[in-house]
């Protein structure tokens, strides 16, 4: 049975784990596939140009905005990071599924011109959780935890606006509930072109 394609979106506060899910879901979950986004922030070591990002200078990033080659793009901690559309469009025309893994500004935009796409926000614990994360994955300076934290507290509110949470407390599990929100969305009727 033909169906279209579906994007689905995930979000969240940084440091929640999304991008550990994402790995996971990618080795799990069949005819996924990864919208690499662009940005302009220097790869961390073992990064790969084209497979975690495209890595882009400020300008051609500018560049690309003016274009409206994006579908979103947001300002994340001192970076620019956004979502090339070409790829995207081209997957769900095909009627393949796509992932999206972004902050929750480049998430509520998406809402505004693709309100049919799967938004899935991913939740901390708790805030002492959050902050014992940041702190663990040595990739933050303190100021950068605390602003973190403070843009954290905001962001939390947002969780309305998605149609599902996914509190990753334990990894496995968080990661179990999100395949099955994607398997119970890819049985959905209003997916396929059905004749009654
Ligand atoms: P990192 O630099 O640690 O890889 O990512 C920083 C933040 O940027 C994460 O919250 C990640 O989800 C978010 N992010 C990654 N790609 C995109 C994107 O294309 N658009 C937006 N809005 N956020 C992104």
């Amino acid at each position: 049975m033909d169906r279209r394609g579906i994007l689905f979106v995930i979000s969240g506060p940084s440091g929640v784990g999304k991008g550990t899910i994402r790995e996971e879901l990618l080795k799990n979950v069949n005819n996924l596939n990864l919208s690499v986004s662009a940005t302009t922030r220097s790869p961390r070591e073992g990064e790969v140009d084209g497979r975690d990002y495209y890595y882009v200078s400020k300008d051609k990033f500018q560049q690309m905005a003016d274009e409206q080659q994006f579908l979103e793009y947001a300002h994340v901690y001192n970076n620019m990071y956004g979502t090339p559309r070409p790829y995207v469009v081209e997957k769900l025309e095909q009627g393949q599924d796509v992932l999206l893994e972004i902050d929750i500004q480049g998430a509520m935009q998406i809402k505004k011109t693709m309100p049919d796409a799967v938004y899935i926000f991913i939740k901390p614990p708790s805030i002492d959780e959050l902050v014992s994360r940041l702190c663990g994955r040595g990739k933050d300076t303190q100021e950068s935890i605390e602003r973190r934290l403070v843009a954290c507290q905001s962001e939390l509110l947002q969780v309305v606006y998605y149609d599902y949470v996914v509190v990753n407390d334990d990894l496995n599990d968080a990661v179990r509930d999100v395949q099955s929100i994607i398997q119970a969305e890819r049985c959905r009727i209003k997916y396929y072109n059905l004749k009654g």
